[in-house]
């Protein structure tokens, strides 16, 4: 089933892309919680971390890499920064296309909400 994450890798609405390879898509989020606050997205729909199979490991992988070369890029990397999965409802998943939050710029708190 399409998402509006399958629409942004297809350019068919806008995003404010700040990274993209043939496998990862990186984009701000529309609703930051953080000063700075990415997603970052496999271009392969996959629903939910419950969706996953061991044949998405590398590409699943390449997520949390390419949020530290980020937080690098963006200068947060040092002080620290948060990132999250969120899966299904009661995880707080809103786009069934997996995607990892990237938030950095702030202190965050622990356990979160
Ligand atoms: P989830 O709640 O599924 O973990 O995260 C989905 C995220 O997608 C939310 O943080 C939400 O703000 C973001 N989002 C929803 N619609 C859009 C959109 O059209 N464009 C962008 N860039 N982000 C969106």
């Amino acid at each position: 089933m399409s998402t509006l994450f399958s629409q942004i890798i297809a350019r068919e609405i806008p995003a404010d892309i700040v990274y993209e390879d043939d496998q990862v898509l990186a984009f701000h989020d529309i609703n930051p919680q953080a000063p700075t606050h990415i997603l970052i997205i496999p271009k392969k729909p996959i629903a939910t971390l419950n969706d996953l199979t061991e044949k998405d490991q590398a590409l699943v992988g390449r997520l949390p890499l390419i949020a530290a070369r980020l937080a690098k890029q963006l200068g947060f990397a040092e002080e620290g920064y948060r990132v999250v999965m969120n899966c299904n409802d009661a995880g707080g998943q809103t786009v069934y296309h997996i995607h990892m939050h990237l938030m950095g710029g702030r202190r965050f708190t622990w356990p979160a909400g």
